[in-house]
């Protein structure tokens, strides 16, 4: 699957998951239930799928240590209240919620598509399925003439500022069929589109994080078999805290490693000597230098779009690099011909946060935070370099090829 197909038709976590496994199936990986007992072999390549949470991972044939690569699934949209549907006489209009820190204004007078999962009930099982509408909503504009302040402050509540689904009344149900229960967004259906007189730059929804897991999964999807077992950890709500059971905040990840753990026959001694030897990749975007707004960034590491890969740091622990973890990853890059620049924010702004961070409480990996510089995040339509992205992918492969062993005060790369 292509990067734009993908950006395209991951509506939601469960969407991104989705297209992930379709990707994952195609490279011969085997779907694993966690209901299940499992069975790995060595050198096998599996997923494992939990809410709009995806692990995979390829076994090492030697036992070994990790390398994770992780990165988030969702990204800020609208989530659909139950008695979604009001009709006021004139309009019908759907009641939402802000999922995620959205820069809103962004969502207004665009395509947005009714998406997410819907529990049906059939006999006596409740399933739950995949769902994108085929039709569009518009969260529509006041006009100028109407709110002539709007080009000096303009704020949006969005408990007032409600979605138009159409001139007729109609519930939830007229909308997708019968339900028990649902997980609905309004989220960004634009298509991702190629901008720059070279066409290098590529405008898209929720570039933050996909292009991440995208790159992510195609390192995994590429890897031959290494001495450590590979892993890819696509975590759902990370936008919202990471709370959830699927998210880096609760046991998903520490329980597929431990899994494997299980079925190499390593004690949990053997266990925790791994993980304390292993490299963690929190992966997730940085704000690229601005060219209209050059005073947002740090003075001596901004980082910029066509500048390759970002290396990101915080003194406040937003970012989970530390020295060791970034030389172990610079040598790599350097040693692959791969292009990286280094980020920290301004001393004076508040960090945003990332999942790596959060992981760490539940299964702690010596851990870097890497992404590629972004503008607009949280927008609905956010801007990358294209050459950042394969740079991206060029690096998490490398990461994938190299022997990383951590060994206290030393790390060895190899
Ligand atoms: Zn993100």
């Amino acid at each position: 699957m292509e990067l734009c197909e993908f950006l395209k038709n991951s509506y939601t976590c469960y969407h991104t998951v989705e297209n992930a496994a379709t990707m994952l199936e195609e490279a011969g990986f085997t779907r694993l239930k966690e209901q299940d007992v499992w069975r790995l072999q060595a050198g096998g390549a599996y997923f494992v799928v939990r809410g709009g949470s995806i692990v995979a991972f390829r076994c090492s044939a030697k036992g070994g240590n990790f390398t994770v690569l992780a990165s988030h699934t969702d990204s800020p949209c609208l989530k659909i209240k139950e008695n979604a549907a009001a009709f006021d006489g004139t309009f019908s209009r759907i009641n939402a919620e802000g999922y995620g820190g959205g820069l809103w204004y962004t969502f207004f007078d665009r395509p947005l598509a009714l998406a997410g999962r819907i529990v049906r009930e059939e006999k006596d099982r409740l399933a739950a399925e995949l769902y994108t509408s085929d039709f569009r909503l518009v969260l529509p504009s006041l006009a100028i003439h109407q709110n002539r302040e709007a080009n000096e402050k303009f704020s949006v509540n969005l408990q007032t500022e409600l979605a138009l689904a159409g001139l007729s009344e109609r519930s939830v149900a007229d909308m997708v069929g019968p339900y028990v229960s649902y997980d609905l967004f309004l989220t960004p259906a634009e298509e991702p589109f190629s901008c720059g007189a070279d066409g290098e730059l590529l405008t898209s929804p929720r570039l933050d994080d996909l292009t991440g897991v995208y790159a992510s999964l195609k390192a995994i999807a590429g890897a031959t078999p290494s001495d450590s077992t590979l892993v890819a950890a696509c975590f759902e709500a990370e936008e919202i805290g990471s709370g959830t059971q699927g998210g880096a905040g609760g046991d998903f990840l520490r329980s597929v490693l431990s899994r494997i753990c299980i079925a190499q026959g390593k004690s949990r001694e053997e266990e925790q000597a791994a993980y304390t030897a292993s490299l963690f990749v929190s992966i997730d975007n940085a704000h690229s230098l601005h060219p209209n707004h050059p005073e947002k960034c740090d003075p001596t590491n901004r980082a910029a779009m066509g500048g390759g890969v970002v290396i990101k740091s915080h003194a406040g622990g937003a970012y989970t690099t530390d020295g060791m973890t970034s030389a172990a990853v610079k040598k790599i890059f350097s040693d692959a011909g791969i292009r990286f620049q280094t980020f920290y924010n301004r001393s004076d702004v508040r960090s945003g946060s990332t999942l790596g961070a959060i992981s760490l409480k539940e299964v702690s990996i010596p851990s870097v935070d890497l992404g590629v510089a972004q503008l607009a995040m949280h927008s609905a339509a956010e801007t990358v370099a294209k050459s950042d992205v394969e740079e991206l992918e060029k690096a998490l492969a490398a990461i994938f090829k190299a022997h990383i062993e951590f060994t206290g005060n030393e790390v060895i790369v190899k």
